[in-house]
């Protein structure tokens, strides 16, 4: 079914209509979401429609996850374009709180996962972590989804998540969905609307000699090098900073220069002001 989105503002809202979704036997899918929507997105809506008999799909800018009130000021939020970007998909519901529903007064319970957020981006953003865990765990609360969408773009954010549900026993599934890029490689990104026409030019780099490491590694390329070797091309390409451009394991994150077992290639770097990140397989 197409055409006008219901968007649930309130927490009571929302489980009054996924009480009668599930007495109805539906079962439920939720894309979790901070809005500006992109073909990333909605490739996770689509996933979660072919799984589940309705989908909900959750904006939140969520407060506690940005470790800087610059980063949260800036992020991009354009509602009106994302219910018009979902309406043709015919999703069943937007839930879009406002901070008071999730974190209403007396809030006192954050739910911090030790281990993999103490790397990567965790080193980078304090506190990051700690808040994405908390405000997953509150959304599969309220919807009592039975699945749950996430890319792997946020590949750390994606290990997160699975530690947590299945160290608190949360019955919902998580699903993976691998990461949407532009036709250069670039990971498609709310932040990349922050890029000028020159940083945009330059963005590319980052994908492109994450590739080529992860190609020179598997030819025997010490690892050391070929991330020395890839940071360099990254900054002679046009980037201010690389955060980071680490191998590690799959899902531990912990830092690995072995091929023999899942590892992936995550890195950070920063253009023209605007932070990106990006991970591959390798
Ligand atoms: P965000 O709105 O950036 O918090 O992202 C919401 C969800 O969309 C997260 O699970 C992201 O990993 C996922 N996502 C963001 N960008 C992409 C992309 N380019 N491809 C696939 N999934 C993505």
């Amino acid at each position: 079914m197409t055409g006008v989105i219901p968007i649930l503002r309130t927490v009571t809202e929302l489980r009054d209509r996924v009480r009668g979704w599930k007495r109805a036997g539906a079962t439920l899918g939720v894309v979790p979401t901070m809005g500006a929507l992109h073909d990333g997105h909605l490739s996770l809506v689509r996933a979660a429609q072919r799984d589940c008999d309705r989908v909900v799909v959750t904006i939140f800018v969520n407060p506690r996850q940005f470790d800087s009130p610059d980063d949260l000021a800036g992020y991009p939020r354009s509602e009106a374009a994302d219910a018009a970007l979902l309406a043709p998909l015919g999703v069943d519901a937007v839930f879009a709180p406002g901070a008071d529903q999730v974190y209403p007064k007396g809030f006192a319970t954050s739910v911090r996962v030790a281990g993999i957020p103490e790397r990567l981006e965790g080193l980078h953003r304090p506190g990051h972590f700690d808040g994405v865990a908390t405000v997953v765990a509150k959304l599969f609360g309220m919807t009592q989804a039975e699945r749950a969408y996430f890319g792997e773009k946020d590949w750390q954010q994606l290990q997160v998540v699975r530690r947590m549900v299945a160290d608190l026993d949360i019955p919902t599934e998580v699903v993976a969905c691998p990461t949407i890029r532009e036709a250069d490689g670039l990971a498609r990104s709310s932040r990349n609307a922050r890029l000028t026409a020159e940083a945009r030019a330059v963005a590319a780099a980052l994908p492109r000699e994450m590739t080529r490491a992860a190609r020179a590694m598997r030819a025997g390329m010490p690892v050391p090098q070929a991330l020395a070797a890839a940071t360099a091309a990254v900054l002679a390409a046009g980037f201010d900073r690389v955060d980071y451009m680490e191998l590690c394991e799959a899902q531990t994150l912990l830092w690995t220069d072995r091929l023999d077992s899942p590892a992936r290639l995550l890195a950070a770097a920063r253009v023209g002001g605007v932070r990106l990140i990006d991970n591959i397989a390798v």
